[in-house]
Order: structure tokens, then C-alpha cells, then sequence
């Protein structure tokens, strides 16, 4: 059994983000989406938020399961019975940052390996500070977050 794990903030979730855990799906018999609990730059939403929007997008596709996690991602791609990480790589802006963090994974667990994903052209400009900036401003959001997202970014956004 090949299972992969799916590393990421998901501050939220974006199509982007869906087309890699769809890809990746086919590609393993399980993906296991690893919700970072102590996320440097400070969460828009709260960490059950972000658990909660994923496993409402995927609830559709099988061999994916949604956890949280914390401390070293190599320890919990072990826990998860996995030696894969899958990250998806935009511009080049993505190269830099995830090939240093690809290194030092491997540095503390040799056996753990980091697959990329290229992104998928129409999502290849689309992050989730970027939804974050379009739902402040007023911009449509369809072609970027799976419909359950939208409500919930307006909401946020419309909070004191
Ligand atoms: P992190 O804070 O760990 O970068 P993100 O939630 O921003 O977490 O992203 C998780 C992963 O998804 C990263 O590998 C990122 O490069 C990738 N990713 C984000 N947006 C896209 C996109 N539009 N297309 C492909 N990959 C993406």
C-alpha cells in the first residue's frame, strides 16, 4: 500500500490545492492531507476551520483522509505508515523554498522522499493569500476555492 502525504496550511483550501490532492490521489492508493497546526504566518482561519473546509471539498473522494498535524513533518509522514511528501510547485518563487525544504527533510530522514507536482496551468497564479486579498476586495471567487469555501472567506472577511 502506497500512501503519500500532502503537507500544507491550506489558509484555505484552493482549487489549486484540490487539483494536487485529485492528481495525487490516482498516483497512490492513499493521500493522507497533513493540516500544519503551528503555522508560521498567522492563520486566517482557526486549524479545525481548515480540517473541517478539506474533508467537506474531499468528502467525495476516497482513498483521501484529512489530519492535523504538529512538530516534524518527516515524523508524521512515518506515523502515517508513508515515506512520501507531495508538494505542488507554482513559479519558480516556489522552487527555491521547496527544494530547501525537500533537502533538510531528507537531511534528519534519508528515506523519506518529496515528490513534485507541476501546478495545473489555470491555477498555476493562485495561492491562499491571493484568494484571501480577492475576498477582501470584493473579486469573484468561483474560479478559485471550491464553492463551501466561498461563503465561509466572505464571512471571515466580513467579521469585525
Ligand atoms: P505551505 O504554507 O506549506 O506552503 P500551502 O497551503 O500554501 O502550504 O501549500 C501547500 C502546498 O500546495 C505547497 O506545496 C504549495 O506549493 C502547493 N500549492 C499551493 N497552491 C498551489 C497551486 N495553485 N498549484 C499547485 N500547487 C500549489
Amino acid at each position: 500500500m502506497k500512501i503519500a502525504v500532502y503537507p500544507g496550511s491550506f489558509d484555505p483550501v484552493t482549487l489549486g490545492h484540490v487539483d494536487i490532492i485529485k492528481r495525487s490521489s490516482k498516483m497512490f492508493d492513499r493521500v493522507v492531507v497533513g493540516v500544519l497546526v503551528n503555522t508560521q504566518k498567522k492563520p486566517l482561519f482557526s486549524l479545525d476551520e481548515r480540517v473541517n473546509m478539506l474533508k467537506d471539498v474531499l468528502s467525495g473522494v476516497d482513498n483521501v483522509s484529512v489530519e492535523s498535524f504538529d512538530g516534524l513533518l518527516v515524523d508524521f509522514v512515518k506515523q502515517q505508515g508513508s515515506n512520501v511528501i507531495v508538494r505542488g510547485l507554482r513559479a519558480l518563487t516556489d522552487f527555491d523554498v521547496e527544494m530547501q525544504m525537500a533537502q533538510s527533510n531528507r537531511l534528519v530522514a534519508p528515506d523519506v522522499d518529496t515528490v513534485f507536482l507541476a501546478t495545473s496551468l489555470e491555477y498555476a497564479y493562485l495561492s491562499s493569500s491571493v484568494v484571501k486579498e480577492y475576498a477582501r476586495y470584493g473579486v469573484g471567487l468561483a474560479d478559485s476555492v471550491p464553492e463551501c469555501v466561498i461563503s465561509k472567506l466572505i464571512e471571515k472577511m466580513n467579521q469585525p
